[in-house]
């Protein structure tokens, strides 16, 4: 495999320009030749004039191409023109196929390329270009998707060097197609590629569910319209439309199936809506992104130790064109080290096309890189230099775009670890706030909150409730003899046997009425159940030795309700219970019903 490149200035110059070309073929060593034409040209003449005379320079050749929002030469970006890639093969077969008249009829060419690419013997990859986002791909790539799941499957559309550009087209030697799909193949056994994607945009701000969509229209985040996300953090009004720069550079990152997902805003709808550069589902999980020059350098990196590893013969670049606005003059940071390591070509695209290798799906992606490294036959022996972005530039001269993205990455990531921190301390004040500081039982507050909510479930279904109302008997004396510390050591000792009263049915709880008073609730517990684990716990409290104090008793109202009550008259009956218990002698139960 042999990849040579031609940037053609001018039309007259085609016959000098491609001599290279025309010497490697005529050399004899390639079965194939396959001829790309990235154009960025305006005119559509220029471009389907540069198809036809290569045509008929290489009758027997395939030419595929697309306009283009960028071209890429050896790493780096050429001045708008016309660049024409000749991928020489030795062994491996190259196939075009075209699909006309696409929009409209989605899942049928989907599975026509789909039967096509299941046909092919050996089949390897196959490259799709698309002019622009117009067709339903959703419909289009469920039908690919369904491909034997091995074959690589990668791709961009086409569109023009500016965002505003509205026209996208693809074309061969027969002219200019905005309809169309152009489908190449790669097969043989000696055929090996390598695909993967970069992209090192980070998220900003705070993150959002997509609570209503439809297709590429973003219709509400959080249950409000999309739009709020670029007007309140962007300051961009409803003007956002294809002039707008922010919609782009400014994607909305999503996570899908494990992968991230960039979406670029095209447009703000009159209703608030977004209309997007790719579908979105509904219950996303989105934010806002921004391009982290250290951490595209940093993948970007990663992504090339796996390239030169893989020994290529020839590489493609297919990237979007919101990374040429996002790097501006210092585009080619991120394209020369391909280019070191073998002959690279590609364009600037409106959208590209990765087939995930686990779940078969071709993911449309915005604002990324995509690298198809390709080679015949095994790794050569060759030494290939190592290769890495030289970002000095960042340290230099771009030093301010670098430092502003890491303050703003930075702070980010404080205010996320300080909101984090905030959240583990509202939900200890939560707890505090039920309970009572000396015994950890609940408060009171808490302990009516639950008796009320119980009493009602009792109103509406019979469930028995019980609750024992708890007094310790002579506490003062406890005070007045050791002291109020002791006092208070005896009312924590209390308040754990009446917790491990409480836990003997579930959902019990024991809670602090307020000085030496207490309350257990008992949910589903009928009388008898109530009394017996209410005399459980006056023999044990009478049996406890209380440390430095000995003996003491409590008496007990015990209160079961089984039907709608008003909760003020249950709270007089009980405490009567209590008061009963004392009058009848101390250390023993009162009970009533309700
Ligand atoms: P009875 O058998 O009639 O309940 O007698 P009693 O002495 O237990 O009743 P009384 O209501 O006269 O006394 C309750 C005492 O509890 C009075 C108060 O000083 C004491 N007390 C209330 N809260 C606390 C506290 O948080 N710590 C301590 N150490 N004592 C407390
Ligand atoms: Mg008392
Ligand atoms: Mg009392």
């Amino acid at each position: 495999m042999k990849q040579i490149l031609v940037e053609l200035k001018e039309m007259p110059e085609l016959n000098i320009q491609v001599e290279e070309i025309i010497k490697t073929w005529e050399s004899g060593k390639y079965k194939q030749v396959l001829f790309h034409i990235y154009s960025g040209m305006e005119a559509e003449m220029f471009t389907a004039y540069a198809a036809k005379r290569l045509q008929k320079l290489f009758p027997e050749a395939d030419i595929v191409g697309t306009m283009s929002a960028g071209e890429i030469m050896d790493g780096h970006l050429i001045k708008k023109g016309i660049l024409i890639g000749a991928l020489f093969l030795e062994s491996t077969t190259a196939e075009v196929f075209r699909y006309d008249n696409v929009k409209g009829n989605e899942p049928s060419v989907g599975r026509k390329i789909r039967e096509q690419l299941d046909s092919i013997p050996e089949i390897k990859a196959a490259e799709l270009l698309l002019p622009g986002t117009e067709f339903d791909t959703k419909e289009l790539f469920d039908e690919i998707d369904e491909c034997d799941k091995s074959i690589r499957i990668f791709g961009g559309y086409s569109g023009g060097h500016t965002m505003n550009s509205p026209v996208h087209y693809v074309f061969d030697a027969s002219g200019i197609m905005f309809d169309s799909i152009l489908v190449t193949t790669f097969a043989g056994s000696d055929f090996h590629i390598d695909i993967d994607k970069v992209i090192g945009w980070e998220p900003l701000g705070v993150p959002f569910t997509v609570t209503k969509a439809d297709g590429h229209k973003l219709i509400e985040l959080d249950n409000r319209p999309a739009s709020g996300i670029y007007e309140k953090f962007l300051e961009i009004d409803r003007r956002l439309d294809s002039n707008a720069k922010e919609g782009y550079t400014f994607p909305l990152l999503a996570e899908y199936n494990g992968e991230e997902w960039l979406r670029s805003a095209i447009h703000i709808e009159e209703d608030g809506s977004l209309n997007m550069h790719g579908s979105v589902m509904e219950g996303m999980d989105i934010q806002l992104s921004y391009g982290n020059p250290a951490s595209i350098v940093k993948q970007v990196n990663e992504r090339l130790e796996k390239v030169h590893d893989f020994k290529p013969q020839a590489i493609f670049i297919y990237s979007c064109i919101v990374r040429k606005a996002f790097w501006e003059r210092y585009v080619d940071l991120e394209l020369k080290p391909f280019g070191q390591l073998c002959s690279t070509t590609g364009f600037y695209t409106w959208g590209e096309v990765i087939r995930d290798t686990e779940s078969g799906e071709i993911v449309e992606h915005n604002v990324t890189q995509l690298s198809i490294a390709m080679r015949e036959g095994e790794p050569s022996d060759e030494e290939l230099p190592a290769v890495q972005v030289d970002d000095s530039v960042l340290k230099g001269p771009a030093a301010q775009m670098r430092r502003l993205t890491s303050l703003v990455y930075t702070t980010m990531e404080e205010l996320q670890k300080a909101q984090k921190d905030l959240q583990v301390l509202n939900e200890k004040l939560r707890l505090m706030a039920d309970r009572d500081a000396l015994t950890g039982l609940f408060n009171r507050g808490k302990t009516e909150d639950i008796i009320y909510g119980l009493l009602d479930e009792t109103a509406k279904n019979g469930t028995p409730l019980s609750l024992l109302m708890i007094d310790i008997d002579y506490f003062k004396s406890v005070n007045d003899e050791y002291g109020h510390h002791t006092g208070d050591l005896v009312l924590k000792e209390t308040a754990a046997l009446l917790d491990d009263a409480a836990n003997r049915v579930p959902d019990g709880h024991a809670g602090r009425w307020g000085g030496e008073e207490f309350f257990i609730i008992l949910p589903d517990t009928r009388s008898e159940d109530a009394l017996s684990i209410a005399d459980t716990l006056r023999k044990k409290v009478e049996n406890h030795d209380f440390p430095g104090v000995g003996h003491l008793t409590i008496s007990l109202g015990v209160i079961t309700v089984s039907k709608r009550v008003n909760a003020k008259d249950m709270f007089l009956r009980v405490d009567k219970a209590l008061y009963d218990a004392k009058e009848g002698g101390r250390n023993c139960i009162v009970k009533v019903e309700m």
